[in-house]
């Protein structure tokens, strides 16, 4: 399934959201990959299809990679913390949104969420949230087509307090699987 494909541009949403650092190596990408595979991270929709997100990383989406994985959910689905951790940044952007970013207790990666419908309730940059709490709520805001709603999940590695829009991507299909 391809719901990012009326996207006007993915090049603005990495503009606007997440900036791609320089590519990790396959070895850096590997051991991300384990690491992010061991904390046994929390699905950010209940019961969401694997198959539907397989490939959906390396779709090229408006001349750039999407870098991410679009989960189809009703409007309004709850969207959950995939792991314990610290919101980074609550951000409205063009493409994205309304998104989250929250940091792993390790500082060390993001989890990215985006065309939410709306924000939790009380929920603030520098709150600590733990894996399963209600973060937001599925929508299509940004540049998701309206009739497709759906969360646009990505997973980063950085320097994620200093430059939390800035880092190298991983795929959620290998973090999940
Ligand atoms: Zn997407």
């Amino acid at each position: 399934m391809t719901f990012l494909s009326s996207e006007a541009s993915a090049a603005d949403e990495k503009k606007s959201s997440q900036v791609q650092q320089a590519p990790l190596s396959e070895a850096e990408t590997q051991a991300a990959i384990k690491e992010l595979r061991a904390k046994h991270l929390a699905a950010p929709i209940a019961g969401f299809s694997m198959a539907s997100i397989k490939g959906s990383f390396n779709e090229i989406r408006g001349g750039s990679k999407h870098g991410a994985a679009d989960l189809a959910a009703p409007r309004n689905t709850p969207v959950m913390a995939v792991e314990d951790g610290t919101i980074v940044k609550l951000f409205l952007s063009k493409a994205g949104g309304t998104t989250i970013y929250q940091a792993d207790p390790s500082c060390k990666f993001v989890y990215y969420y985006a065309h939410l419908q709306k924000y939790a309730d009380n929920l603030h940059d520098g709150d600590k949230v733990k894996k399963g709490q209600v973060i937001g709520y599925v929508g299509t805001s940004g540049n998701a087509p309206p009739n497709t709603p759906h969360l646009h999940f990505a997973v980063g590695m950085g320097d994620v307090l200093r430059n939390w829009w800035q880092v190298s991507d991983l795929d959620p299909y290998e973090v999940f699987k």
